[in-house]
């Protein structure tokens, strides 16, 4: 089977990409620009996977690639990332919106069996509801980062219904784990903590978050691909066990047992949602054993940091 990963050189992606080549099965290729996304976190040296350096937006690359290779599968996760970066370059966040439709167009001429995109809990922007299901409540994306999530779901979907294209979209909330650069939160905490710098949240630290361990993620994931589960379908991948940006600090201060102390920053003007949970019922029966603590998953990024 010959699989695609764009943004596969970044946390989530390179991630994947080490399940997927450690089974002979699967021919792995990534393409990614390194934006945000690191050589160091590639596979070294294995014979069932190519790394091509190139933009997912930009057809001709991707043509090139898709059109010699024939995959059978693609997981689209290159994108724009980190609430700072988004904010701050919303027209660069827009032209993932071509990356979207190179993707698919690809995929269809190619004969690609089926696309994984990662879309995000932004979709749902601030919260009516809780717990946030895939189904039932309404997408309020507002900002450049969201909205382009939101056109990506609908191209899956419109692809499918036009073409017979075949798409699972994968709702990721708050994702960590050794890899994750500090633009996410987890990371940052931990970095000022070793450091033993102060610790620094946007307002009050009230709003609340969930986190989930890398692997829980990449398991469900390649349950949905090994088992053919959610095809043409929409699924939260993230934890339902909210924590206060507050309770983390003092959290990862004490796994760590540092001296930072937490300094409190002016709110974001934008971006800071109050609170996200979702409904991950769907998760919880692919994944089917219960998701890693915050506690313990903190504990095994701080593992894997040392070695
Ligand atoms: P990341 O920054 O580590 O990975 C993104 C990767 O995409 C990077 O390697 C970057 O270099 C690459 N990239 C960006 N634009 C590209 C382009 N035009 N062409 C080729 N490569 C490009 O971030 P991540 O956390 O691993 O995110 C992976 C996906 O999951 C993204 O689509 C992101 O929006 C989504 N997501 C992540 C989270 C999370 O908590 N980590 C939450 C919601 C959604």
């Amino acid at each position: 089977m010959n699989i695609l990963v764009t943004g596969g050189a970044g946390n989530i992606g390179s991630a994947l990409v080490d399940r997927l080549v450690s089974d002979s099965g699967y021919r792995v290729f990534v393409l990614d620009n390194l934006l945000t996304g690191s050589l160091s976190k590639l596979p070294q040296q294995k014979d069932n996977f190519t790394f091509v350096k190139g933009d997912a937006n930009i057809d001709s690359t991707v043509s090139e690639l898709m059109h010699s290779m024939h995959f059978d599968c693609v997981f689209h996760y290159a994108a724009v990332v980190g609430v700072q970066r988004t904010l701050e370059n919303p027209v660069m966040v827009l032209n993932d919106i071509n990356g979207f439709r190179n993707i698919l167009d690809l995929s269809r001429a190619t004969g690609v069996k089926r696309v994984f995109f990662s879309s995000s809990s932004e979709v749902y922007g601030e919260p009516v509801e809780f717990p946030q299901n895939e189904h039932t409540t309404p997408l309020n994306s507002r900002l450049p980062y969201a909205i382009v999530k939101n056109v990506g779901e609908a191209f899956c979907r419109s692809y499918h219904k036009e073409y017979g294209l075949n798409y699972t979209i994968l709702r990721f909330f708050n994702t960590y784990g050794p890899r994750q650069s500090e633009d996410f939160v987890i990371s940052r905490f931990i970095q000022q903590a070793i450091e033993g710098k102060d610790i620094t949240i946007y307002g009050d630290g009230k709003q609340t978050r969930t986190f989930c361990y890398i692997d829980d993620n990449i398991e469900t994931t390649l349950s949905c691909l090994r088992n053919d589960l959610l095809i043409n379908d929409v699924m939260n991948v993230g934890s339902a066990d909210e924590i206060t940006i507050l309770d983390l600090a003092r959290l990862v201060i004490r796994i760590l047992n540092s001296s930072s102390k937490i300094k409190f920053l002016p709110p974001l003007k934008e971006g800071d949602m109050t609170r996200r949970k979702p409904d991950n019922s769907k998760m919880l029966s692919i994944l089917n054993r219960p998701l890693i603590s915050l506690e313990e998953g903190i504990k095994r990024t701080l593992q894997f940091r040392k070695s």
